[in-house]
């Protein structure tokens, strides 16, 4: 969203807390409009007319999307214009995401631009110009304000990403912290398959297992149970993460685990309390109905 260019950092320079960067940034950085598309002509582009393969071509077999996934919409940059529109626009969803954006059933809790922005389908730029639009044309609140707040969060671990390189890989992130992480089979395997003592951890995993996508409440949790509960090298999570997520993004990915791991970028190191995460976050406990109830047989 914020060009390299305009952010008044240099690299060396990024502050190691969100909220200095996040300050400074939204005082003092302009986002640049994004780039108009110009038709070319065929000869300009003369690869127009080749078929994108399909997933038959590429050596995997097609799939049909889970009928309960979150996350049902098509790949491209036409869908993700299309759900920007409807987020925005037609179901005026983003008005109330504040409240909704720890939910974890459906599809309109959360924008779910992710898996577009990720692959690049849609630019953080564009959501957040015609958030601006939507702020003058129809209500501008602490919702729209968090949208663009949580954007900010995905360019804070780009540039902390640029600072740190490789370090965002290693045990010891970029604290460096010498701790003592596991790295036993068996527990790693009964994490991804949704076995453990806890069964708000076990469907948020069954969920990811089965569609690719969780919830962002999920993935705090479930990667805080992984690194803090059962102590776990962080990053054998983040790589089951990074090979499921349909909206894997490395920065965002392993800025989060290390995050939550307590080697990144949380002064307060917290620990999630799991038992009353999913009494506060799944209270009647319908979402762990949803996954848990028959998953072994679908
Ligand atoms: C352990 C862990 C791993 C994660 N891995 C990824 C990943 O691989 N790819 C990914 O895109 N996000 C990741 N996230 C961040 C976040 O969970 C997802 O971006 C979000 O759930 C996607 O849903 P949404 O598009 O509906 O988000 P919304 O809540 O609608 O937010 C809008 C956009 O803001 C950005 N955003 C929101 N929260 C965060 C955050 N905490 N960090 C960075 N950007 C954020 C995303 O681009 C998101 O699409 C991870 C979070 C955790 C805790």
């Amino acid at each position: 969203m914020f060009h390299p260019d305009d952010v008044p950092f240099s690299s060396p320079e990024i502050p190691e807390v969100f909220t200095v960067f996040r300050k400074k940034v939204e005082t003092s950085v302009t986002v640049r409009t994004s780039l108009e598309i110009t038709k070319c002509s065929e000869n300009q582009m003369p690869f127009l007319d080749i078929k994108v393969p399909t997933l038959h071509d590429l050596g995997f077999e097609a799939f049909e999307a889970h009928p309960k996934t979150a996350f049902p919409f098509q790949g491209g940059e036409t869908s993700a214009l299309e759900r920007l529109q409807n987020y925005l626009f037609e179901s005026k969803k983003v008005g109330f995401y504040k409240l909704t954006r720890n939910g974890l059933i459906g599809t309109d809790y959360s924008s779910k631009f992710s898996a577009w922005l990720a692959n690049g389908s849609l630019s953080a730029r564009t959501i957040f110009w015609e958030m601006k639009r939507f702020e003058q044309e129809h209500v501008k609140n602490e919702s729209t304000y968090w949208l663009v707040f949580v954007l900010i969060w995905r360019d804070y671990f780009k540039y902390i990403s640029l600072k740190h390189q490789n370090n965002i890989f290693k045990i010891g992130g970029i604290l460096q912290k010498e701790y003592e992480w596991k790295t036993n089979k068996y527990g790693i395997q009964q994490w991804i398959d949704g076995n453990t003592k806890e069964p708000f951890v076990n469907a948020n995993m069954i969920e990811l297992k089965k569609t690719g996508w969780m919830s962002n409440r999920g993935r705090q949790n479930v990667a805080s149970y992984f690194a803090k509960d059962m102590l776990m090298d962080w990053r054998i999570g983040a790589a089951y993460f990074e090979s499921m997520l349909i909206d894997y993004d490395v920065h965002s990915n392993y800025g989060n685990w290390m995050y939550i791991s307590g080697v990144g970028n949380d002064p307060r190191n917290r620990k999630f309390n799991i038992t009353l995460q999913a009494k506060n976050y799944d209270a009647n406990g319908a979402y762990q109905k949803l996954w848990l109830q028959n998953s072994l047989f679908e």
